[in-house]
């Protein structure tokens, strides 16, 4: 089951999404009253997009969201080290975030890089959690999936997290995006419960 806020959230995105299937221009808004809004108000995203460097992956037009929508940490592999996860713990205790997507692609350069065996010391941060998470696996569209739904599972390591999830106030899942076709693909049934 997923968390209320969660569910809607949800729900804007695949709409947005499908919007985006068929767009060829960015359709979010941008607007000068909003940038004042936000910068009056503050910041209320729906959703963390813990997703790949990509410059093929761009959260903001994949779901066609505007300013202050989408809380998005971009890192080579979308994995889930120390300061990735620091950044959603703070947008879901500090912004109240209800949903965590970690949004993986086909077709990743980092994923192929460890499947082709690629070793440089400096990427290790990248590659070592990428080769726990497929696991040898050696279909690229497969590790990918693999490679999204490990950071969940990292996430989930976080007792604030956790608990939260569990308390029926926080939702996360894994998400493929399919960079030819812009589809979004669930990858994993979500935890925590509904909220009335
Ligand atoms: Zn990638």
């Amino acid at each position: 089951m997923v968390v209320k806020k969660a569910y809607d959230a949800i729900t804007q995105l695949m709409y947005g999404n499908a919007s985006y299937l068929s767009a060829k221009v960015s359709g979010s808004d941008i607007s000068p009253a909003l940038r004042e809004r936000l910068r009056d108000e503050g910041q209320k995203p729906i959703a963390v997009i813990l997703t790949c460097s990509d410059s093929r992956v761009v959260p903001e037009d994949i779901f066609m969201c505007g300013l202050g929508e989408l809380f998005v940490v971009r890192v080579a592999g979308n994995v889930a080290d120390e300061a990735q996860i620091a950044s959603v713990v703070y947008a879901v205790e500090h912004l109240g975030v209800p949903l965590v997507m970690v949004l993986g692609h086909t077709h990743c350069g980092a994923v192929t890089a460890v499947m082709e065996g690629y070793e440089d010391e400096s990427l290790a941060p990248l590659t070592s959690q990428i080769a726990e998470a497929i696991e040898g696996e050696s279909d690229l569209e497969r590790a990918c999936c693999l490679n999204a739904l490990a950071s969940v599972e990292r996430l989930r390591e976080v007792p604030e997290l956790m608990e939260l999830e569990d308390a029926g106030k926080l939702t996360m899942l894994a998400a493929l995006y399919h960079i030819g076709s812009g589809r979004i693909e669930m990858l994993d049934q979500q935890r925590g419960t509904t909220e009335a």
